[in-house]
């Protein structure tokens, strides 16, 4: 069955190019898939253009489409366990990881089903003037592409699609080339739970080639990307001659600062799962540890205990407690980042190469690596790794701490463990970055904003904001007595 989903038909892709999926846990076949160029992403382009100038969905009762996300959380939730299973082929990651992923995605179309059936953004407008009707309405901003990473790549996708779906869109998603299975398994539950036909397009293949028209085509309303700083900039450019409205969730170089008072035991816990979560591979890890002089030696050294303990493995290893790199090339990029902080002066205190373990070698695996001694101005402090190495920088005072975790282009997550209040607030309060934890890494809700500042993007998901995200507000002014005003005479 081809995989292409344009204007409610499973298509192949028109110049019959196709690519091969492999797990990177093992480099397995797991499929080969339809895909997309330039000429498939314009049709899809149509599909959607049409769906919202001429469909029903964008003047579907909110009601009904809050109705349509709720049944869509609930399919998801009838076939977990086999959208679990085809995330953790593409991706490498543990089952029980994409389980939870799953649940979470399912929670988010429940958030955004009952957010948008809600209504009530509409707001009647006090003008002062009684011969007036005032109102701002909210109405879809149209034609939406969706660009997503391969790391979580289908709770990136839901981020995107529920709030679009829930404001009236019609959209294009385009997941990443190497991680497509659940974004098509996803396409066949929006149909099956009442998305009409041409609402929800989707193109698979290459960012160059399928991705930059959905950025590019004047048909397009707005542009909503997750992934790498290096593509979003190159996406806010192509969008820019026909000012697409943009949105950019990107990546990030996020610091979790230790206080000599934070309570031990769970810092140095949360420290190595900030970091080592799907082998480092999350835009919100823990990347910098900035640890208190006091505290530095005793505290780095029990991070490097945990790291090495942590069993790799792929999938379905009930021992393993984290998977593989997504691809060789991806390996390389973080190998050549260990190599240039080594060069720079970094301390190698775990990891630092590739297993030995036989069982791994037809994976991209890469241990669990731990960089002390690390300075700001280095590469691999300064730039996102995105594997699963660890650089410690030391700090002195509060304001060395917060100097430090803002000195970076990025601005997406960061975290304070300190037992002392105030001190938690105060830094939590000057660290420029869309999500701070306070004695905890990681958690979010559907309920809550998500997204960066600085270079980590700008746009918010989730929570009310990332529904707005993809709503115009309208003012429509009704005169109640229309007479000539003679304002020339
Ligand atoms: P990437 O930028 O390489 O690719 C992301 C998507 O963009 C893919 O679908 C890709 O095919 C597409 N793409 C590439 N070039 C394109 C172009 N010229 N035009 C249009 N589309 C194009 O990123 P990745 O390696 O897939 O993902 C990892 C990155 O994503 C990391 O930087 C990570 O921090 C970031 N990320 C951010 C968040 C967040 O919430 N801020 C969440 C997850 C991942």
């Amino acid at each position: 069955m081809p995989e292409l989903f344009i204007g409610g038909k499973w298509t192949a892709a028109l110049d019959g190019q196709v690519r091969e999926i492999r797990c990177p846990a093992d480099g397995t076949l797991v499929a080969t898939v339809d895909e997309a160029g330039p000429k498939d992403a314009a049709a899809a382009i149509a599909a959607a253009r049409d769906a919202f100038d001429r469909g029903p969905w964008p003047h579907t009762a909110a009601a009904d489409r809050g109705r349509v996300l709720l049944r869509v959380a609930g399919l998801l939730e009838r076939d977990k366990d086999a959208f679990a299973r085809a995330e953790s082929l593409d991706t490498g990651k543990r089952l029980v990881e994409s389980e939870y992923d799953m649940d979470d995605i399912a929670n988010c179309f429940r958030y955004f089903g009952n957010l948008t059936a809600a209504g009530g953004e509409d707001r009647i407008v006090d003008t002062g003037n009684p011969e007036v009707d005032s109102r701002v309405v909210h109405e879809p901003v149209g034609v939406c592409t969706l660009i997503t990473p391969w790391n979580y790549p289908l709770l990136q996708t839901a981020w995107k699609v529920a709030p679009a779906l829930g404001a009236g869109n019609t959209f294009v998603l385009k997941p990443s080339e190497l991680t497509p299975h659940t974004c098509i398994m996803l396409m066949r539950l929006l149909t099956e739970a009442g998305v009409p036909a041409g609402a929800a397009n989707l193109i698979l293949g290459a960012g160059p080639t399928a991705g930059a028209p959905l950025s590019e085509d004047p048909r397009v309303d707005m542009v909503s990307f997750t992934g790498g700083l290096v593509t979003g900039r190159r996406i806010m450019a192509a969008a820019a001659p026909t000012v697409k409205k943009v949105a950019l969730e990107l990546g990030g170089k996020n610091p979790n600062i230790v206080f000599e008072d934070a309570d031990f035991d769970a810092a140095v816990d949360y420290a190595v799962m900030a970091i080592f979560l799907h082998s480092g591979q999350v835009c919100s890890a823990g990347a910098r540890l900035l640890v208190q002089d006091d505290l530095h030696d005793r505290f780095v050294d029990a991070v490097v205990a945990q790291a090495k303990e942590i069993r790799l493995g792929g999938p379905f290893d009930q021992n393993a407690r984290t998977g593989p790199l997504i691809s060789a090339q991806h390996r390389d990029k973080v190998e050549a980042y260990v190599a240039a902080g080594l060069a720079e002066g970094a301390v190698l205190r775990c990891g630092g190469k590739r297993p030995d373990d036989p069982a791994l070698q037809d994976g991209f695996y890469y241990l669990p690596t731990v960089l002390d001694e690390c300075a700001p101005g280095m590469s691999v402090v300064r730039d996102e790794s995105f594997g699963p190495v660890l650089t410690v920088e030391r700090f002195h005072d509060e304001e060395e701490a917060v100097a430090l975790a803002n000195d970076t282009v990025y601005g997406l997550t960061g975290a304070v463990w300190s037992q002392d209040v105030g001190r938690a607030h105060r830094v939590a309060s000057r660290v420029r970055a869309g999500t701070v934890w306070i004695n905890d890494f990681h958690p979010y809700v559907p309920q809550a904003e998500w997204g960066g500042m600085k270079q980590s993007g700008f746009g918010r998901e989730l929570g009310p904001a990332g529904l707005a995200e993809y709503q115009e507000a309208k003012h429509i002014w009704r005169n109640l007595s229309p007479r000539p005003q003679r304002w020339f005479s």
